[in-house]
């Protein structure tokens, strides 16, 4: 069988791991830190940094494709490897969804809706956007952001140097605030052969800036599903894209805004683990390695609920109620880290 390359070896990374193994492919995880997620369950670990020329040769060599499980991968690895494997999903998918404004200018050329946005890399460009825009906004780095990270909001317009002053001179994006009446995402995968499947879309519920709740079927109407399918479609069409990926959506009067697209299995996917007979990760690993999509038809109703930090200390209570458990071997507790996810289930 094939080996698949993943780098990056947290949680999405194990549970590809896992997912490959059952189709009896072999995985090789490359990440630095030595007790990893993935590195517990793959078959194979290259710890290295990413900086690491030789051990990224030997990694290239040793696998048949090369999958990724984050965003901000450096892009002198990729150089390194593109020569070795085939990378899936694609290198413009990656370079679209790790810089927010080519991000937002690659959807708003697709005819997609985004929040409205400026660029501000200078205290003058942050008058320029804030006179633009107005308030309230967000302000958030253009790259390397995550769970909310790297974001500052403005209540007004007097919030604006202060805000800009947070982000240290990292190049930003200053989006207008989007009055949603919910968050939704939707999962989509494509094969190289072009084909495209979606899972129902998810409504999800952050706390903190981190996804607490994502909850299926999501209460919108028909109409708002098929939207968010045929956008998704379209997304991964336009990269020719091969594998899962995650577009988080707002629902708003005026229809469906794209907050982010996510070039990878996502969180507000897990509930597809017990709600569907094929799940994302299978669904990404069917699609890196070339194979038909499988039947991601949700047959159940499912809440999935984030274990974070010291919510995980719950689980021998949890463990006596009707609950699929997923944890994923992190040693240590912490304060607003992932440490593994519940999926209460009924049947649809
Ligand atoms: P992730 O962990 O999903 O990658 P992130 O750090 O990239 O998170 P965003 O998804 O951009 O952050 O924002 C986090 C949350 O903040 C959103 O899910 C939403 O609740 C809120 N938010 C972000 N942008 C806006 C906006 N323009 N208007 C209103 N709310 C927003
Ligand atoms: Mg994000
Ligand atoms: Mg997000």
């Amino acid at each position: 069988g094939a080996t698949i390359g993943i780098l990056g070896g947290g949680q999405l990374g194990r549970m590809l791991s896992v997912a490959a193994s059952r189709l009896g492919l072999k995985c090789h995880v490359f990440d630095p830190a030595p007790d990893a997620p993935a590195a517990q369950v793959a078959d194979a670990h290259t710890c290295a940094p990413y900086e690491d020329a030789e051990a990224l040769a030997a990694f290239g060599a040793a696998v048949d494709v090369i999958t990724y499980e984050f965003e901000n991968i450096p892009t002198s690895a990729l150089d390194a490897l593109e020569a070795l494997a085939p990378i899936y999903p694609n290198r413009r998918a990656l370079a679209t969804s790790q810089d927010r404004i080519t991000e937002k200018d690659f959807l708003t050329d697709l005819g997609l809706a985004v929040a409205p946005y400026a660029n501000v890399e200078s205290a003058a460009d942050m008058d320029a956007a804030v006179a633009k825009i107005g308030a309230p906004a967000i302000l958030k780095t253009r790259r390397f952001g995550y769970d909310g990270k790297g974001q500052v909001r403005l209540k007004d317009a007097s919030d604006a140097s202060a805000a800009w002053a947070d982000m240290a001179d990292a190049p930003s994006v200053l989006e207008g605030f989007v009055d949603f009446s919910k968050e939704i995402s939707i999962i989509a995968a494509r094969n190289p052969a072009g084909d495209v499947a979606c899972y129902d879309p998810g409504e999800n519920v952050h706390k903190d800036g981190i996804l607490a709740t994502t909850t299926v079927p999501a209460a919108i109407p028909a109409t708002l599903r098929m939207d968010a399918v045929l956008l998704a479609a379209k997304i991964l069409n336009s990269l020719d894209y091969v594998g899962v990926m995650g577009v988080e959506l707002f629902v708003t009067p005026a229809g469906l805004i794209v907050n982010e697209i996510a070039p990878r299995v996502h969180n507000s996917g897990h509930w597809t683990q017990n709600g569907c007979l094929v799940d994302q990760f299978e669904q990404h690993i069917r699609a890196v390695a070339g194979w038909p999509l499988g039947d991601g038809t949700r047959h159940s109703d499912v809440v999935m609920e984030n274990l974070i930090g010291d919510d995980v200390l719950a689980v021998p209570e949890i463990a006596r109620t009707a609950a699929a458990i997923h944890l994923y071997g992190k040693v240590e507790v912490k304060k607003g880290r992932k440490m593994g996810h519940v999926n209460r289930v009924t049947p649809a």
